[in-house]
């Protein structure tokens, strides 16, 4: 059974989680352009809506699609290849650019990109995505000068309405200027298009493939440890360590123990990534061993190494032995360093807690120290918690993502800073924690992740387009290609961007 029809059974579609669903009798598998325009077209003439799913592993119901509209399962649009060199201009044809289908997972095209001498740019901390699914909301990875993955696009194939096939790049493109078609596809070189159709929730049309710039193969090397979070405060107010490597990773302890190693403060993991441009010699007997412990995900990752049924076992019958747990389980994290192939290092997920926990993420400007501030009020918010009995079960976790152009990445025009606060399904007090978490980080003038929890902002007294500077151009572009809405799902009217 394949990964779209494992979400998809007796008609009715579900995200991984579980926890949203919709039913539908109408979908499709198609193969390739032509029936993807066929359905377009079709729905134009049922005044149905359409839209395509990834492998559902957003948490907000981004990817639902309308009760009883169009599903489309990209499970055949699965297929990677080098760019022909002919179509491009002379200054790229030596570049890694791969053609990538919508429903290629990133695992698969990690895979393809070996096969091609090639490398990932960046990637989140799982690898079950599809390619389009991670695009459209966002997905990123850390490093304050890494992109998030929709930084490598360089020219969108996308199926827009009235079934046309457009080939959108920036201004000065990358496919040879004479090239008015690139195959079916007609060519639009405009930055504004391009850069509303980066992260597109779909509004656009469904995506066929993309063009990705990659990298040549390289490695990285991970490493894991330890220390109080007053010392980091400064290491991060100064951009010492931000600047050292090329991507940090924190996890923060929201409770003080008070007995054991570190007592008065907060235990905080830090994950070092440093490129190795050529492949380590021998691997040590620590560095196979990463993978192993490290079955776990993301900034997540604390759930799998404590395992979901005891954490949610622990969370309801002794909370208060959350905070113990928390910092055993980073305590175990800690290396001496892990290097192997990028996808591998930068891959921080175990097949099973994909299903088995969610958070609300949220990005903050990186050129102030404000995020500082918003975890330092988390902490607040967890004591605060506390004392009604509703404990975090995962540490806050930190990423940093470069600036991007994508009209509505919440990185747009500003490396940003994400805090996240996972939680495992079904925990005690999981609803209030997130919810509250994510509450206070919007006060602080956070941008919440268009893939994780973010139900909050439907409410009235949140404006999305104050929150998202380049909304206002995003809606104008998106009316030109959605003119009838037969991409527009319930959560775009939700979240008023129609
Ligand atoms: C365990 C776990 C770990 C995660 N880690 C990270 C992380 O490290 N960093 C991060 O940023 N996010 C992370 N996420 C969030 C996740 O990457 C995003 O929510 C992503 O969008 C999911 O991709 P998907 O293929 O499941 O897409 P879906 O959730 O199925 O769809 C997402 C959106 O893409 C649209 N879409 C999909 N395919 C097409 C197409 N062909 N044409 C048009 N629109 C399309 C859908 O309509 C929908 O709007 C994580 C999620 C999980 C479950």
């Amino acid at each position: 059974m394949s990964r779209f029809d494992r979400n998809f059974k007796n008609g009715v579609w579900q995200n991984t989680i579980k926890k949203h669903s919709i039913r539908t009798d109408h979908y499709f598998k198609p193969t390739n352009h032509d029936e993807i325009a066929e359905i377009i077209l079709r729905a134009e003439r049922e005044n149905k809506t359409v839209r395509a799913v990834g492998s559902g592993h957003s948490f907000s119901n981004v990817a639902l699609i309308h009760e009883h509209n169009f599903l489309i399962l990209p499970e055949k649009l699965n297929k990677v290849r080098k760019v022909a060199q002919l179509t491009l201009k002379e200054k790229y044809q030596e570049a890694p650019f791969v053609w990538v289908q919508s429903g290629v997972t990133v695992k698969s095209l990690n895979n393809e990109l070996t096969n091609l001498g090639y490398s990932i740019t960046n990637m989140g901390g799982i690898n079950h995505q599809t390619i389009s699914g991670a695009i459209s909301t966002g997905t990123h990875g850390t490093g304050v000068n890494v992109p998030a993955i929709h930084g490598m696009i360089r020219a969108i194939q996308i199926v827009t309405h009235g079934g046309q096939k457009l080939q959108v790049e920036r201004t000065k493109g990358i496919s040879k200027k004479s090239l008015i078609y690139n195959g079916d596809f007609k060519i639009i070189r405009d930055d504004d298009t391009f850069h509303a159709m980066m992260v597109s929730l779909g509004a656009f049309g469904i995506i066929y493939a993309y063009i990705l710039r990659v990298e040549h193969e390289y490695w990285l090397k991970e490493r894991n440890y330890i220390l109080p979070w007053a010392e980091v405060k400064p290491l991060l107010a100064s951009r010492e360590l931000l600047n050292k490597f090329r991507g940090v990773k924190l996890l923060i302890n929201p409770y003080i123990l008070t007995k054991g190693k570190s007592p008065n403060d907060h235990t905080c993991l830090i994950s070092t990534y440093e490129i190795e441009y050529s492949k380590p010699l021998a691997k040590k007997f620590g560095d196979q061993f990463r993978n192993f412990i490290g079955s776990i995900l993301g900034n997540l990752k604390i759930v799998g190494v404590m395992g979901y049924a005891s954490i949610k076992k622990c969370s309801s019958k002794h909370p208060d032995k959350m905070p113990r747990l928390i910092e055993t389980a980073m305590r175990n994290l800690q290396d001496k360093g892990y290097r192997d192939t990028a996808h591998k290092v930068l891959f921080q997920g175990g097949e099973y807690i994909k299903e088995r926990a969610y958070d609300c993420e949220v990005a903050f400007d990186y050129k102030d120290d404000n995020y500082i501030t918003v975890i330092d009020e988390l902490i607040k918010n967890a004591a605060i918690l506390k004392n009604n009995n509703l404990y975090h079960n995962s540490p806050i976790g930190i990423r940093y993502v470069k600036r991007s152009k994508a009209s509505i990445a919440p990185e747009f025009g500003r490396e940003v800073v994400y805090v996240d606060t996972p939680m495992v399904l079904d925990s005690n007090g999981e609803v209030e924690i997130i919810e509250s978490c994510l509450k206070l980080m919007l006060e602080h003038g956070g941008i919440p992740h268009w893939g994780k929890f973010n139900k909050l902002l439907i409410r009235d007294e949140y404006d999305t387009d104050q929150i998202h500077p380049g909304l206002k151009k995003w809606r104008n572009l998106m009316r030109i290609y959605n003119p009838n809405g037969t991409f527009t799902s319930l959560f775009m009217e939700e979240m008023k961007i129609t």
